[in-house]
Protein backbone atom coordinates (compact mmCIF):
# COMPACT_ATOMS: atom_id res chain seq x y z
CA UNK A 1 0.00 0.00 0.00
CA UNK A 2 1.33 3.06 -0.85
CA UNK A 3 0.96 5.91 1.81
CA UNK A 4 1.17 9.94 1.70
CA UNK A 5 1.50 11.83 4.88
CA UNK A 6 0.18 15.39 5.05
CA UNK A 7 1.13 17.44 7.42
CA UNK A 8 -1.08 20.72 8.03
CA UNK A 9 0.36 24.20 10.04
CA UNK A 10 1.57 26.88 9.04
CA UNK A 11 4.12 27.08 11.54
CA UNK A 12 5.92 23.74 9.90
CA UNK A 13 6.20 25.77 6.92
CA UNK A 14 7.97 28.31 8.02
CA UNK A 15 10.22 26.46 9.92
CA UNK A 16 9.20 27.12 13.33
CA UNK A 17 8.97 23.26 14.00
CA UNK A 18 10.38 20.28 12.36
CA UNK A 19 7.83 18.00 10.79
CA UNK A 20 8.74 14.82 13.29
CA UNK A 21 5.07 14.05 12.98
CA UNK A 22 6.15 12.78 8.98
CA UNK A 23 9.30 11.15 10.45
CA UNK A 24 7.89 9.38 12.92
CA UNK A 25 4.90 7.24 11.15
CA UNK A 26 7.08 7.06 8.41
CA UNK A 27 9.56 5.11 10.21
CA UNK A 28 6.58 2.78 11.46
CA UNK A 29 3.92 2.23 8.92
CA UNK A 30 6.78 -0.37 6.84
CA UNK A 31 6.11 -2.85 9.70
CA UNK A 32 2.43 -2.90 8.74
CA UNK A 33 2.79 -2.88 5.12
CA UNK A 34 2.48 0.20 4.13
CA UNK A 35 4.91 2.37 2.41
CA UNK A 36 5.38 5.85 2.54
CA UNK A 37 6.27 7.72 -0.96
CA UNK A 38 5.07 11.04 -0.71
CA UNK A 39 5.52 14.15 2.53
CA UNK A 40 3.74 16.78 2.18
CA UNK A 41 3.12 20.14 4.14
CA UNK A 42 0.96 22.62 3.87
CA UNK A 43 -0.09 25.81 5.80
CA UNK A 44 -3.70 26.33 7.80
CA UNK A 45 -5.51 27.12 4.38
CA UNK A 46 -8.49 25.35 3.69
CA UNK A 47 -8.06 25.72 0.07
CA UNK A 48 -4.59 25.00 -0.73
CA UNK A 49 -5.45 22.06 1.74
CA UNK A 50 -8.18 20.75 -0.65
CA UNK A 51 -5.84 20.49 -3.40
CA UNK A 52 -3.43 18.46 -1.87
CA UNK A 53 -6.33 15.79 -0.58
CA UNK A 54 -7.25 16.10 -4.05
CA UNK A 55 -3.59 15.45 -5.31
CA UNK A 56 -3.28 12.89 -2.79
CA UNK A 57 -6.36 10.49 -3.31
CA UNK A 58 -5.09 10.04 -6.65
CA UNK A 59 -1.53 8.71 -6.22
CA UNK A 60 -1.93 6.89 -3.05
CA UNK A 61 -3.71 4.37 -0.91
CA UNK A 62 -3.51 5.61 2.26
CA UNK A 63 -3.68 9.69 2.86
CA UNK A 64 -2.61 10.40 6.78
CA UNK A 65 -3.02 13.85 7.57
CA UNK A 66 -1.51 14.83 10.95
CA UNK A 67 -2.46 18.39 12.98
CA UNK A 68 -5.40 20.72 12.79
CA UNK A 69 -7.89 18.82 14.92
CA UNK A 70 -7.93 20.93 17.70
CA UNK A 71 -10.63 23.52 18.79
CA UNK A 72 -9.11 27.30 17.14
CA UNK A 73 -10.30 28.65 13.97
CA UNK A 74 -7.09 27.35 12.06
CA UNK A 75 -7.96 23.82 13.07
CA UNK A 76 -9.84 23.05 9.72
CA UNK A 77 -8.66 19.68 8.63
CA UNK A 78 -12.17 17.68 9.60
CA UNK A 79 -13.80 20.32 7.67
CA UNK A 80 -11.68 20.60 4.85
CA UNK A 81 -11.60 16.55 4.17
CA UNK A 82 -15.35 16.16 4.90
CA UNK A 83 -16.21 18.60 2.32
CA UNK A 84 -13.53 17.31 -0.07
CA UNK A 85 -15.07 13.63 -0.06
CA UNK A 86 -18.66 15.60 0.35
CA UNK A 87 -19.31 13.67 4.05
CA UNK A 88 -21.59 15.51 6.69
CA UNK A 89 -19.71 16.15 10.16
CA UNK A 90 -21.81 14.40 12.70
CA UNK A 91 -21.98 14.87 16.31
CA UNK A 92 -20.44 12.02 18.85
CA UNK A 93 -22.03 12.46 22.37
CA UNK A 94 -19.38 10.34 23.47
CA UNK A 95 -16.65 12.32 22.67
CA UNK A 96 -18.28 15.40 23.75
CA UNK A 97 -18.62 13.75 27.04
CA UNK A 98 -14.88 12.96 27.18
CA UNK A 99 -13.92 16.71 26.37
CA UNK A 100 -16.04 17.66 28.93
CA UNK A 101 -14.52 15.10 31.73
CA UNK A 102 -11.03 16.28 30.72
CA UNK A 103 -11.73 19.69 31.20
CA UNK A 104 -13.25 18.71 34.75
CA UNK A 105 -10.34 16.17 35.34
CA UNK A 106 -7.41 18.79 34.16
CA UNK A 107 -9.39 22.44 35.91
CA UNK A 108 -7.38 21.90 38.86
CA UNK A 109 -3.99 21.50 37.37
CA UNK A 110 -4.72 24.46 35.12
CA UNK A 111 -6.99 27.24 36.47
CA UNK A 112 -7.17 29.04 32.84
CA UNK A 113 -8.00 25.61 31.36
CA UNK A 114 -12.01 26.34 30.90
CA UNK A 115 -14.36 24.81 28.14
CA UNK A 116 -15.42 26.73 25.66
CA UNK A 117 -18.00 26.41 23.09
CA UNK A 118 -15.13 25.73 20.31
CA UNK A 119 -14.14 22.60 22.20
CA UNK A 120 -17.77 21.40 21.04
CA UNK A 121 -16.24 21.50 17.84
CA UNK A 122 -13.86 18.79 18.13
CA UNK A 123 -16.77 16.02 18.75
CA UNK A 124 -17.58 16.17 14.90
CA UNK A 125 -16.53 13.67 12.52
CA UNK A 126 -17.42 13.15 9.20
CA UNK A 127 -20.33 10.30 8.64
CA UNK A 128 -18.82 7.38 9.07
CA UNK A 129 -15.39 7.64 10.92
CA UNK A 130 -13.61 5.26 13.30
CA UNK A 131 -13.02 7.16 16.00
CA UNK A 132 -9.72 6.96 17.48
CA UNK A 133 -9.84 8.02 21.10
CA UNK A 134 -6.75 10.57 22.45
CA UNK A 135 -6.02 9.49 25.77
CA UNK A 136 -3.39 12.59 26.04
CA UNK A 137 -5.15 15.65 24.85
CA UNK A 138 -8.69 15.85 23.75
CA UNK A 139 -8.55 15.85 19.84
CA UNK A 140 -9.52 12.52 19.13
CA UNK A 141 -8.62 11.02 15.60
CA UNK A 142 -10.17 9.15 12.87
CA UNK A 143 -9.99 6.72 9.92
CA UNK A 144 -12.18 7.37 6.91
CA UNK A 145 -12.32 4.55 4.19
CA UNK A 146 -13.89 5.51 1.13
CA UNK A 147 -13.83 4.90 -2.58
CA UNK A 148 -12.82 6.59 -5.45
CA UNK A 149 -13.43 5.39 -8.95
CA UNK A 150 -13.83 2.12 -7.54
CA UNK A 151 -10.57 2.02 -5.58
CA UNK A 152 -10.04 1.70 -1.96
CA UNK A 153 -8.87 4.48 -0.08
CA UNK A 154 -7.81 5.36 3.75
CA UNK A 155 -8.02 8.66 5.31
CA UNK A 156 -6.55 8.86 8.44
CA UNK A 157 -6.99 11.80 10.45
CA UNK A 158 -4.56 12.50 13.67
CA UNK A 159 -3.30 15.03 16.10
CA UNK A 160 -0.72 17.59 15.45
CA UNK A 161 1.16 17.32 18.71
CA UNK A 162 3.83 14.22 18.78
CA UNK A 163 2.87 13.50 22.59
CA UNK A 164 -0.45 12.77 21.21
CA UNK A 165 -0.13 11.30 17.52
CA UNK A 166 2.71 9.12 18.39
CA UNK A 167 1.06 7.09 21.16
CA UNK A 168 -2.28 7.03 18.67
CA UNK A 169 -0.63 6.37 15.98
CA UNK A 170 1.16 2.77 17.53
CA UNK A 171 -1.98 2.45 19.29
CA UNK A 172 -4.73 1.99 16.35
CA UNK A 173 -3.27 2.28 12.94
CA UNK A 174 -0.55 0.12 13.07
CA UNK A 175 -3.11 -2.44 14.48
CA UNK A 176 -5.67 -1.50 11.83
CA UNK A 177 -3.11 -2.26 9.20
CA UNK A 178 -1.29 -4.81 10.66
CA UNK A 179 -5.29 -6.80 10.16
CA UNK A 180 -5.74 -5.38 6.92
CA UNK A 181 -2.29 -6.52 5.67
CA UNK A 182 0.05 -9.38 5.85
CA UNK A 183 3.05 -7.97 4.33
CA UNK A 184 5.82 -6.49 6.76
CA UNK A 185 9.26 -5.13 6.96
CA UNK A 186 11.66 -6.15 9.44
CA UNK A 187 15.03 -4.20 9.63
CA UNK A 188 18.72 -4.72 11.37
CA UNK A 189 20.68 -1.93 11.94
CA UNK A 190 24.63 -2.85 11.38
CA UNK A 191 26.74 -0.56 13.85
CA UNK A 192 29.96 -0.05 12.49
CA UNK A 193 33.08 1.67 13.92
CA UNK A 194 36.40 2.32 12.67
CA UNK A 195 35.91 2.29 8.81
CA UNK A 196 34.64 4.66 6.71
CA UNK A 197 31.35 4.88 4.55
CA UNK A 198 32.97 4.20 0.66
CA UNK A 199 35.23 1.73 2.54
CA UNK A 200 32.73 -0.06 3.80
CA UNK A 201 30.52 0.19 0.52
CA UNK A 202 33.63 -1.29 -1.57
CA UNK A 203 33.93 -4.40 0.55
CA UNK A 204 30.41 -5.18 0.13
CA UNK A 205 29.29 -4.23 -3.10
CA UNK A 206 28.60 -7.21 -4.87
CA UNK A 207 26.66 -8.07 -1.64
CA UNK A 208 24.76 -5.53 -2.23
CA UNK A 209 23.95 -5.85 -5.96
CA UNK A 210 22.93 -9.35 -5.84
CA UNK A 211 20.70 -8.85 -3.39
CA UNK A 212 16.56 -8.08 -3.62
CA UNK A 213 15.34 -9.11 -0.72
CA UNK A 214 16.68 -8.70 2.18
CA UNK A 215 17.75 -5.29 0.62
CA UNK A 216 20.92 -3.60 1.81
CA UNK A 217 20.98 0.36 2.74
CA UNK A 218 24.09 2.23 3.91
CA UNK A 219 23.95 5.12 6.39
CA UNK A 220 26.60 7.47 7.42
CA UNK A 221 26.49 9.20 10.72
CA UNK A 222 29.26 11.63 12.57
CA UNK A 223 31.78 9.40 12.24
CA UNK A 224 29.69 5.86 11.96
CA UNK A 225 28.63 3.76 9.73
CA UNK A 226 25.56 2.07 9.35
CA UNK A 227 24.03 -0.53 7.45
CA UNK A 228 20.16 -0.81 7.37
CA UNK A 229 18.99 -4.71 6.25
CA UNK A 230 15.06 -4.73 5.34
CA UNK A 231 13.21 -8.15 4.82
CA UNK A 232 10.18 -8.11 3.03
CA UNK A 233 7.89 -10.78 4.73
CA UNK A 234 4.27 -11.98 4.45
CA UNK A 235 3.65 -12.25 8.23
CA UNK A 236 1.28 -15.33 7.80
CA UNK A 237 3.90 -17.57 6.32
CA UNK A 238 7.47 -16.29 6.22
CA UNK A 239 9.50 -15.84 9.24
CA UNK A 240 11.85 -12.44 8.60
CA UNK A 241 14.97 -14.14 10.71
CA UNK A 242 15.25 -16.56 8.37
CA UNK A 243 15.32 -14.15 5.33
CA UNK A 244 17.67 -12.06 6.92
CA UNK A 245 19.86 -14.84 8.24
CA UNK A 246 21.80 -15.51 5.28
CA UNK A 247 22.66 -12.13 4.40
CA UNK A 248 23.80 -10.75 7.74
CA UNK A 249 25.78 -13.71 7.89
CA UNK A 250 27.72 -12.55 4.77
CA UNK A 251 28.37 -9.21 5.86
CA UNK A 252 29.44 -10.44 9.09
CA UNK A 253 32.18 -12.73 7.66
CA UNK A 254 33.45 -9.01 5.47
CA UNK A 255 33.11 -6.29 8.26
CA UNK A 256 32.31 -8.55 11.46
CA UNK A 257 35.48 -6.37 12.96
CA UNK A 258 34.13 -3.18 12.32
CA UNK A 259 30.38 -3.93 13.62
CA UNK A 260 30.19 -2.83 17.33
CA UNK A 261 25.86 -3.49 17.31
CA UNK A 262 23.22 -5.20 15.44
CA UNK A 263 20.02 -2.73 16.93
CA UNK A 264 19.14 0.75 17.87
CA UNK A 265 22.10 1.72 20.44
CA UNK A 266 25.28 4.25 20.30
CA UNK A 267 29.01 3.25 20.96
CA UNK A 268 28.62 4.81 24.22
CA UNK A 269 25.72 2.67 25.41
CA UNK A 270 27.80 -0.42 24.29
CA UNK A 271 30.78 0.48 25.71
CA UNK A 272 28.72 1.58 28.58
CA UNK A 273 26.94 -1.74 28.85
CA UNK A 274 30.84 -3.58 28.51
CA UNK A 275 32.05 -1.80 31.27
CA UNK A 276 29.37 -1.89 33.75
CA UNK A 277 29.00 -6.05 33.10
CA UNK A 278 33.25 -6.72 33.30
CA UNK A 279 33.14 -4.09 36.42
CA UNK A 280 35.83 -1.92 34.97
CA UNK A 281 36.24 1.08 36.59
CA UNK A 282 37.35 4.42 34.65
CA UNK A 283 38.11 7.79 35.04
CA UNK A 284 39.26 10.53 32.34
CA UNK A 285 41.71 13.55 32.05
CA UNK A 286 40.84 15.32 29.14
CA UNK A 287 42.31 18.60 27.68
CA UNK A 288 40.67 19.72 24.23
CA UNK A 289 37.71 17.99 24.77
CA UNK A 290 36.75 20.35 27.66
CA UNK A 291 34.86 17.42 29.87
CA UNK A 292 32.61 16.58 26.42
CA UNK A 293 33.94 12.55 27.08
CA UNK A 294 32.45 12.64 30.44
CA UNK A 295 29.49 14.35 29.74
CA UNK A 296 28.98 11.41 26.74
CA UNK A 297 29.73 8.79 29.20
CA UNK A 298 26.96 10.62 32.13
CA UNK A 299 24.38 10.28 29.76
CA UNK A 300 24.08 6.89 30.50
CA UNK A 301 22.27 5.92 33.14
CA UNK A 302 23.46 3.42 36.05
CA UNK A 303 27.64 4.74 35.02
CA UNK A 304 28.20 5.68 38.68
CA UNK A 305 29.20 1.68 39.10
CA UNK A 306 32.18 2.51 36.91
CA UNK A 307 32.65 6.06 36.09
CA UNK A 308 34.19 7.66 39.13
CA UNK A 309 35.33 11.21 37.82
CA UNK A 310 37.20 13.38 35.77
CA UNK A 311 40.12 15.79 35.60
CA UNK A 312 39.52 18.39 32.72
CA UNK A 313 43.15 19.41 32.37
CA UNK A 314 42.94 22.33 29.97
CA UNK A 315 45.86 24.27 31.12
CA UNK A 316 49.55 22.65 31.34
CA UNK A 317 50.12 23.71 35.56
CA UNK A 318 46.80 21.67 35.99
CA UNK A 319 48.36 18.68 33.87
CA UNK A 320 51.59 19.28 36.03
CA UNK A 321 49.75 19.67 39.70
CA UNK A 322 47.00 16.95 39.64
CA UNK A 323 47.60 14.86 36.38
CA UNK A 324 51.72 14.57 37.99
CA UNK A 325 52.82 15.01 33.76
CA UNK A 326 56.73 15.94 34.29
CA UNK A 327 57.82 19.40 33.66
CA UNK A 328 59.89 18.13 31.29
CA UNK A 329 57.36 16.08 29.06
CA UNK A 330 55.26 19.31 28.29
CA UNK A 331 58.77 21.05 27.69
CA UNK A 332 60.26 19.10 25.82
CA UNK A 333 57.42 17.42 23.90
CA UNK A 334 54.36 19.84 24.24
CA UNK A 335 50.94 19.31 25.81
CA UNK A 336 49.59 17.70 22.53
CA UNK A 337 52.14 14.25 22.77
CA UNK A 338 52.22 10.78 22.68
CA UNK A 339 54.47 11.39 26.22
CA UNK A 340 51.71 13.94 27.52
CA UNK A 341 48.75 11.97 26.83
CA UNK A 342 50.65 8.97 28.16
CA UNK A 343 51.30 10.54 31.50
CA UNK A 344 47.87 12.13 31.77
CA UNK A 345 46.09 8.90 31.10
CA UNK A 346 48.62 7.03 33.98
CA UNK A 347 48.13 10.36 36.64
CA UNK A 348 44.39 10.16 36.11
CA UNK A 349 44.52 6.83 36.66
CA UNK A 350 46.17 6.89 40.15
CA UNK A 351 44.68 10.00 41.00
CA UNK A 352 41.06 8.23 41.18
CA UNK A 353 42.54 4.90 41.34
CA UNK A 354 40.77 3.17 38.59
CA UNK A 355 41.63 -0.15 36.72
CA UNK A 356 41.78 2.18 33.56
CA UNK A 357 42.60 5.79 32.65
CA UNK A 358 41.83 7.41 29.36
CA UNK A 359 43.37 11.10 28.28
CA UNK A 360 42.43 13.39 25.45
CA UNK A 361 44.68 15.86 24.07
CA UNK A 362 45.01 17.85 21.23
CA UNK A 363 44.27 20.83 18.64
CA UNK A 364 40.50 21.48 18.35
CA UNK A 365 41.24 24.99 16.44
CA UNK A 366 40.92 26.76 14.12
CA UNK A 367 44.20 28.86 15.65
CA UNK A 368 46.65 26.75 17.67
CA UNK A 369 48.24 24.93 15.30
CA UNK A 370 52.03 24.71 15.02
CA UNK A 371 54.74 23.32 12.02
CA UNK A 372 54.62 20.05 13.53
CA UNK A 373 51.14 19.70 14.90
CA UNK A 374 48.57 21.01 12.52
CA UNK A 375 44.67 21.40 13.52
CA UNK A 376 42.80 18.05 14.24
CA UNK A 377 46.05 16.63 15.52
CA UNK A 378 45.02 14.65 18.51
CA UNK A 379 46.54 11.94 21.06
CA UNK A 380 44.07 9.47 23.00
CA UNK A 381 46.26 7.82 26.04
CA UNK A 382 44.96 4.68 27.82
CA UNK A 383 46.54 3.46 30.81
CA UNK A 384 46.13 0.44 33.17
CA UNK A 385 48.06 -1.25 35.72
CA UNK A 386 49.88 -3.47 33.14
CA UNK A 387 49.97 -1.43 30.25
CA UNK A 388 50.08 2.33 29.06
CA UNK A 389 49.89 3.22 25.38
CA UNK A 390 48.79 6.00 23.12
CA UNK A 391 47.21 6.69 19.67
CA UNK A 392 47.49 9.65 17.32
CA UNK A 393 45.06 11.28 15.02
CA UNK A 394 44.74 13.67 12.53
CA UNK A 395 40.71 14.97 12.43
CA UNK A 396 39.27 17.14 9.70
CA UNK A 397 36.57 19.33 10.38
CA UNK A 398 35.78 22.10 12.79
CA UNK A 399 35.90 22.42 16.31
CA UNK A 400 33.20 20.77 17.22
CA UNK A 401 33.88 18.09 15.03
CA UNK A 402 37.51 17.61 16.24
CA UNK A 403 36.34 17.31 19.96
CA UNK A 404 33.64 14.49 18.93
CA UNK A 405 35.42 12.34 17.54
CA UNK A 406 38.35 12.81 19.76
CA UNK A 407 35.53 11.40 22.07
CA UNK A 408 33.97 8.91 20.17
CA UNK A 409 37.48 7.47 19.61
CA UNK A 410 38.36 7.15 23.07
CA UNK A 411 34.84 5.56 23.84
CA UNK A 412 35.94 2.87 21.14
CA UNK A 413 39.35 2.70 22.31
CA UNK A 414 37.39 1.62 26.21
CA UNK A 415 35.71 -0.68 24.08
CA UNK A 416 38.11 -2.83 22.96
CA UNK A 417 40.12 -2.57 25.97
CA UNK A 418 36.46 -4.43 27.69
CA UNK A 419 36.35 -6.84 24.37
CA UNK A 420 39.76 -7.88 25.51
CA UNK A 421 39.07 -8.53 28.96
CA UNK A 422 36.54 -10.95 27.48
P1 LIG B 1 -4.28 21.07 19.18
O1 LIG B 1 -5.47 20.37 19.75
O2 LIG B 1 -3.12 21.12 20.15
O3 LIG B 1 -4.58 22.37 18.50
P2 LIG B 1 -3.99 20.01 16.52
O4 LIG B 1 -4.27 18.62 16.09
O5 LIG B 1 -4.94 21.06 16.08
O6 LIG B 1 -3.75 20.04 18.06
P3 LIG B 1 -2.00 21.74 15.45
O7 LIG B 1 -2.79 22.88 16.00
O8 LIG B 1 -1.83 21.65 13.98
O9 LIG B 1 -2.56 20.35 15.95
O10 LIG B 1 -0.58 21.68 16.12
C1 LIG B 1 -0.43 21.79 17.51
C2 LIG B 1 1.02 21.62 17.87
O11 LIG B 1 1.43 20.28 17.58
C3 LIG B 1 2.00 22.45 17.07
O12 LIG B 1 2.18 23.72 17.61
C4 LIG B 1 3.27 21.63 17.19
O13 LIG B 1 3.90 21.86 18.41
C5 LIG B 1 2.76 20.23 17.13
N1 LIG B 1 2.76 19.70 15.75
C6 LIG B 1 1.83 19.87 14.82
N2 LIG B 1 2.13 19.24 13.67
C7 LIG B 1 3.32 18.66 13.87
C8 LIG B 1 4.19 17.85 13.06
N3 LIG B 1 3.85 17.51 11.82
N4 LIG B 1 5.35 17.43 13.60
C9 LIG B 1 5.66 17.77 14.87
N5 LIG B 1 4.91 18.50 15.69
C10 LIG B 1 3.74 18.96 15.20
MG1 LIG C 1 -4.55 23.26 16.69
Amino acid sequence: MKAEIIAVGTELLMGQIDNTDASYISKRFPECGVYVYYHTVVGDNSSRLRDCINIAMSRVDVLVLTGGLGPTQDDLTKETVAQVLGLKLVLHQDILDEIKSYFEKTRHNRKNLVMTSNNEKQAYYPEGSVILPNRNGTAAGCIITYSLNGLDKTIILLPGPPWEMEPMFDEYVIEYFQKKNTEGLKSVYLRMFGIGESAMETLISDIVTSQTNPTIAPYAKKGEVMLRVTARYDKKADDADIILKPVLDKLYERLGEYIYADSDIELKDVTADMLISRNITVAFAESCTGGMMSQMITDISGISKIFLGSVVAYSNSIKESLLKVNHSTLDKYGAVSEKTAIEMANGVRLLFNTEVGISITGIAGPTGATLDKPVGRVFIGISTKQNTSSYEYTFTGNREKIRYYSCIHAMNILRQYALMKG
